[in-house]
């Protein structure tokens, strides 16, 4: 088995390794604020599926606290790099929705700055526009960017029952556009979703395997129920089977095995707030996770 795990990837093209700072652009989600919906996609925390942003999240407060935002978030991987150059990760919420000068402005802003390797954005399919594109696509001509699209299931009756607010067609249209656009498209999947068994979700790796063009990356995660969540009401009410650390372990290497060689690795677990985490509860250690996942995953790189 061939697996391209993107700090390799990286350490390769910039002879160091680069690490991402998580930072806040201050936009909303339209699954979030009425637009699509309220509440969000049921698994969705309040700080918007990103908890670590090292920044505000209010829109007027942005423009002026970037640099701020960027020392802190600095601060915080210090202790295991010295490198000069970084990955400006904007996670949480939707980073393509709001007013479109303002996050032209903003990221044109980031992706100048030399510390910026690469620009990287987490949002939803049905917030890439063409004015979006045409935007992302001034900027990736600078440095490159990632769009990272949290599609978490190819299943329509799954995306329903977790509120995620848009069919799988959406999404590959947005595919479709950002990769004729010439953008980097990581694709984030989510394991142990309510009613899907392990055919149903190596459904959606072989859903994305069969792209074409294959995303560039993926990062795949199991599913972590969070205190406040409208899934974790629904798990306290109705709970479900959760699997233990060597059953995800079987299910990332069967996985892994079924996604193109083209598609680069950037996650295999996820990275939710331990004071949030209800269950999986082994999540919360997350050294000895990621020491049994990167085991699982060298025996079957050995095959
Ligand atoms: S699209 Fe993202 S930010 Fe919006 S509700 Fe769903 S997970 Fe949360």
């Amino acid at each position: 088995m061939q697996i391209r795990l993107i700090s390799d990837v990286l350490k390769d093209q910039y002879g160091e390794k680069i690490y991402r700072l998580a930072l806040a652009s201050g936009c909303t989600c339209p699954n979030r604020d009425g637009t699509l919906g309220v509440g969000g996609c049921t698994f969705c925390s309040e700080g918007g599926s990103g908890e670590f942003a090292a920044g505000p999240t209010t829109a007027q407060s942005i423009a002026v606290d970037l640099d701020a935002q960027i020392a802190k978030a600095k601060a915080l991987v210090r202790a295991k790099t010295h490198g000069e150059r970084f990955i400006a990760y904007f996670q949480s919420y939707t980073n393509t929705y709001g007013d479109p000068d303002r996050l032209r402005a903003l990221y044109l802003r980031t992706i100048m700055r030399d510390d910026i390797a690469i620009l990287s954005l987490g949002t939803r399919p049905d917030c890439v526009g063409d004015d979006v594109i045409a935007m992302l696509t001034e900027l990736n001509r600078i440095k490159p960017v990632w769009i990272e699209l949290g599609l978490q299931t190819a299943h329509d009756d799954t995306a329903e029952r977790i509120n995620r607010c848009y069919p799988r067609s959406t999404f590959e249209d947005a595919y479709r556009r950002l990769k004729a656009a010439g953008l980097t498209v990581i694709v984030h999947l989510i394991f142990g979703l309510p009613g899907e068994d392990e055919a149903a979700m190596l459904g959606s790796v072989r859903y994305l395997a069969s792209l074409n063009p294959p995303p560039d990356g993926v990062k795949l995660q199991l599913l972590q129920i969070l205190r406040g969540t409208r899934m974790a009401a629904e798990f306290a009410e109705d709970p479900w089977p959760v699997m233990s650390l060597p059953e995800y372990a079987d299910l990332l290497v069967k996985a892994l095995r079924l996604l193109p060689p083209e598609t680069v690795v950037h996650r295999i677990t996820g990275d939710g707030p331990k004071k949030l985490l209800i269950e999986p509860a082994w999540c919360a250690d997350k050294k000895r996770v990621l020491n049994t996942l990167r085991k699982a995953i060298a025996e079957a790189s050995d095959d």
